[in-house]
């Protein structure tokens, strides 16, 4: 009965009830990711919406490219505490953080316009040798709760990464794109329509677009991407 003792609050240290590691005052703190555009989750300055019909709000991006996966939803933007929380995860091996996080993301997608649920979850794969430098891999973390939340399967095995490439911090979006070429392969068919790709952080997109690319080759219909936060390519 773990869930009943208090924990604290990493950010303010004081008791928190809320299942995650943050309190409800730090948690309502978080900056939401809205306006986003509905199609990549770029975060939109809510100056530049001129429109107040219940049309597709896209950023300047998505009007004028074609990607692969079909909607981005992502109920935070890369904050300073995201960043945090996240480099944590990662870097300090806190593998209980991703329970966090993907408790603050079932917590807040309600501010995401037409939520859908996919038929399945997919975790973004890692190659092996970054799997042995990290020793987890948190699109997986994240995946297991969500999976387990949403009663939805899980499949980590059909999707590989077929290739270990550099990690792309630095780099800009065309070299990341030429980063991730070809970089995932099918180890097994999949049999679904729908399906949401999960991962942590998006940048430019180039990684999971890549990875939706070769998803749709092989008969997925809709691809969504699942992450905790959005962020920009100077973050
Ligand atoms: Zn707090
Ligand atoms: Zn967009």
């Amino acid at each position: 009965m773990s869930s009943i003792v208090p924990r604290h609050c990493l950010f303010c240290l004081e008791k928190t009830h809320t299942h995650t590691d943050l309190c409800h005052h730090c948690i309502n703190k978080l900056n939401l990711n809205q306006p986003c555009c509905q199609r990549c989750a770029s975060p939109l300055e809510q100056a530049a919406i001129t429109s107040t019909k219940q049309e597709v709000m896209l950023c300047g991006n998505c009007l004028s490219h074609h990607f692969h996966y079909d909607r981005v939803y992502s109920p935070f933007t890369y904050s300073e505490e995201m960043r945090y929380l996240i480099k944590k995860m990662k870097y300090q091996k806190k593998i209980h953080f991703a329970h966090t996080l993907a408790t603050l993301f079932v917590q807040k997608n309600h501010i995401i316009k037409d939520f859908q649920l996919p038929q399945a979850i997919i975790p973004m794969p890692m190659h092996s040798k970054r799997l042995r430098q990290r020793g987890f891999n948190q699109a997986l973390e994240l995946s297991r709760f969500f999976a387990s939340h949403y009663t939805l399967p899980l499949d980590y095995t059909s999707l590989i990464r077929s290739r270990h490439t550099d990690l792309q911090a630095g780099m800009t979006a065309i070299e990341r794109q030429k980063n991730v070429q070809k970089a995932f392969k099918m180890a097994a068919p999949l049999k679904y329509d729908h399906i949401a790709l999960i991962d942590d952080v998006m940048t430019t997109g180039s990684t999971v677009n890549e990875a939706a690319k070769i998803l749709k080759k092989i008969g997925i219909k809709k691809v969504d991407i699942w992450i905790i936060a959005r962020a920009g390519l100077e973050n």
